[in-house]
């Protein structure tokens, strides 16, 4: 009798055929655990001492589950591709966690699927290590994001510029849906699998866009400002995501597919990371205006359901995309008023803080490190200018003396606003080239837990707060596909 660690509750297998291909993951060499996220396990329900590096690698398919992979579309750096889809992961199932809230859980680097192009379905050690530190890091942050519920290693090497070893990635999404998903059946011109996306979507993700005057209006309009606020969350953070394709932009708002991202150490708002990008398209200060180019194509799936006439179905739309602009003004000004301990609301405060990144990114000073040490008298130290940081902290003060008397609450606010610790890229490469190097995963579980509680300084995690020497700097991050 298979063992029952997943009370799986699968809706997404119960779509229409087209929706996906039913395919089991491919059995790996022998797979072993690197680490199993008994925290989250205990949030989904799961109970971690039941999870087997045999489920978690593919070999064993667990009780319930009805493996798949999800058929979906994307415009990649601009370019449409009509057919994508899940070359190298498979969903298991859903369960639903402590919270009630329906999640997936997906395979990652399982094997071949109907949709694997050329690839080869699997997934480097390198590149699972990193996704699971950095969307651990943004869930720590409070940011919407897919989880690492577990990873493996597969005893088997993947072949990419150079023989690497192989990992499966076990990651918890609130929903594997992209906007790719919906560019899927609009491209086929299937107006009955697009309507059952999109209600399946609404009653998954945005069930008060049901109740709504215009569903899909008001479930595209909800789409719209959960991206905005997450976009926000990211410029919050410093995060660049690097490869924000459509099929890469999630329905449900989460952080999704982390490839080639990184945190940037030094300010620099045009900071590009991924090899790929080329062109910048994906750079820091473009992430926000490349989340509404992938709201305008999902809106531009959407046509057929929001009105009877394209006139009307192109009104409706511009509705709904309107609020993108506010929605994430908005997000991203209460970021930025969380970050310079603001509580309350001046019209000024925006100049105040881009007079702010605009120092920041004259000195390239460190993101992470100069907002952290606001209301510090180290912060000087950080400027070579002086006299125009004191300009600013000046202004700063003043603001600050506009606040109400809560100081307590506001260096709480600043706080969280303000890690001390983000998984940094040069330690991600440290952490890589232990684990690939030498077998070695205690670096991984240390960064893990430097990770677990970022809002507070521990000098025993001195190490993953410092900025990289000239010689450690990451200058570029590689796909790993
Ligand atoms: P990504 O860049 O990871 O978002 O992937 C873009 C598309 O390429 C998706 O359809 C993936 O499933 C597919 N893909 C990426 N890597 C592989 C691989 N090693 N084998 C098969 N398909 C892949
Ligand atoms: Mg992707």
């Amino acid at each position: 009798m298979e063992q029952l660690p997943f009370a799986f509750d699968n809706s997404y297998a119960r779509l229409p055929p087209h929706f996906f291909q039913r395919v089991d993951p491919t059995p790996v060499a022998e797979p072993r655990l690197i680490e199993v996220n008994r925290a989250l396990a205990e949030e989904l329900g799961i109970d971690a001492d039941r999870l087997t590096a045999a489920m978690l690698g593919g070999n064993e398919v667990p009780f319930g589950a009805e493996p798949l992979a999800m058929a979906y579309a994307g415009h990649q750096f601009g370019y449409f591709v009509p057919q994508l889809g899940d070359g190298r992961a498979i969903l298991l199932g859903e369960v639903i966690d402590r919270n009630g809230l329906r999640r997936d859980i997906q395979l990652k680097g399982s094997g071949l699927t109907a949709f694997s192009r050329r690839g080869d379905g699997r997934a480097a050690l390198g590149p699972v290590l990193r996704e699971y530190l950095v969307g651990e890091a943004m869930a720590a942050f409070g940011i919407p994001t897919t989880r690492a519920l577990a990873a493996v290693t597969t005893g088997q090497p993947v072949l990419r510029e150079m023989p690497l070893p192989g990992a499966v990635l076990t990651r918890v999404a609130s929903s594997h849906l992209r906007v790719g998903s919906f560019q899927f059946f609009a491209a086929r011109e299937d107006k009955e699998g697009l309507k059952a996306l999109a209600d399946y979507a609404i009653a998954r993700h945005y069930p008060e866009a049901a109740q709504a005057d215009k569903p899909y209006r008001a479930f595209l309009q909800m789409v719209v400002e959960r991206q905005a606020a997450l976009i926000a969350q990211w410029q919050r953070v410093g995060f660049i995501h690097g490869v924000m394709n459509t099929d890469n932009c999630s329905i449900a708002g989460e952080t999704i597919d982390f490839g080639p991202c990184a945190f940037m150490d030094g300010f620099d708002p045009n900071k590009v990371f991924s090899s790929i990008d080329e062109g910048g398209r994906y750079a820091y200060n473009n992430q926000p205006r490349m989340a509404q180019w992938n709201l305008f194509r999902l809106a531009e799936c959407l046509l057929p359901l929001l009105a009877d006439t394209e006139e009307d179905s192109v009104a409706e739309a511009e509705l709904a995309l309107e609020r993108y602009k506010t929605a994430f003004e908005e997000a991203y000004l209460a970021a930025l008023r969380g970050k310079l301990g603001l509580l309350t609301a001046q019209p000024d405060d925006m100049e105040l803080a881009q007079d702010f990144l605009k120092l920041m990114a004259t000195e390239q000073a460190d993101f992470t490190i100069t907002f952290r040490r606001l209301g510090d008298e180290t912060l000087r130290h950080l400027f070579a200018d002086k006299a125009v940081i004191d300009d600013w902290l000046t202004r700063w003060s003043l603001r600050l003396a506009q606040e109400p008397d809560r100081d307590e609450e506001r260096r709480a606010v600043m706080r969280r606003a303000n890690p001390a610790v983000i998984p940094r890229n040069h330690r991600i490469e440290a952490v890589i080239r232990a684990a690939v190097d030498n077998e070695d995963f205690a670096p991984f579980r240390e960064m893990l837990a430097a990770l677990k509680d970022p809002s507070d300084d521990h000098p025993e995690f001195a190490l993953y707060q410092q900025p990289p020497r000239s010689e450690e700097l990451v200058l570029r991050t590689f796909c790993g596909t």
